[in-house]
């Protein structure tokens, strides 16, 4: 895994590129290339995994059942960059859903930071006091930008 990597993005299921214009698209379609239904496109950068989740399929109670995919997309990174900028709504049960990913990156000696959560995202994860469990950031390059600035001890950073 070098950096010289494409950092484009691919679909989890078939591994293949996504056209950045599908990653724009508004409400639910399948991926271009395989067929099947996607939640989220995945990039990787160096060791650091990122995930943006698209619009549409997310909101039900079967995000739950969606960790173990998200877990398997993380794969060994370091780091799992959550990017939320395309959805226009999260759910209690997608923010558990993430919790226990990040439980579970944390296990294995990694790290979850959250990006890209604006407007209602962000009351939700505010008013299920998870924004002082996650590390949010404004964008994907400020999530990678923290990496490379030194920690604060215990703290979280919340930067908006
Ligand atoms: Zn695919």
């Amino acid at each position: 895994m070098q950096a010289s990597q494409p950092e484009s993005y691919c679909c989890p299921i078939c591994r293949q590129e996504l056209p950045c214009t599908w990653l724009q698209r508004e409400g639910d379609s399948p991926c271009p290339r395989c067929g099947q239904p996607v939640w989220f496109a995945r990039k990787t950068v160096g060791d650091v995994v990122v995930l943006t989740f698209l619009p549409g399929l997310i909101g039900g109670a079967e995000a739950l059942h969606r960790a173990a995919g998200v877990l398997e997309a993380a794969g060994s990174a370091s780091l799992l960059i959550v990017n939320l900028a395309p959805m226009r709504f999260i759910t209690s049960v997608f923010l558990s859903m993430l919790v226990h990913v990040r439980q579970e990156m944390i296990a294995r000696g990694g790290a979850l930071k959250l990006c890209g959560a604006d407007g209602v995202a962000r009351e939700v994860i505010e008013a299920a006091c998870l924004d002082s469990v996650f590390e949010i950031y404004k964008d994907e390059a400020a999530a990678f930008r923290s990496c490379a600035a030194p920690r604060r001890d215990g703290f979280q950073q919340l930067l908006d």
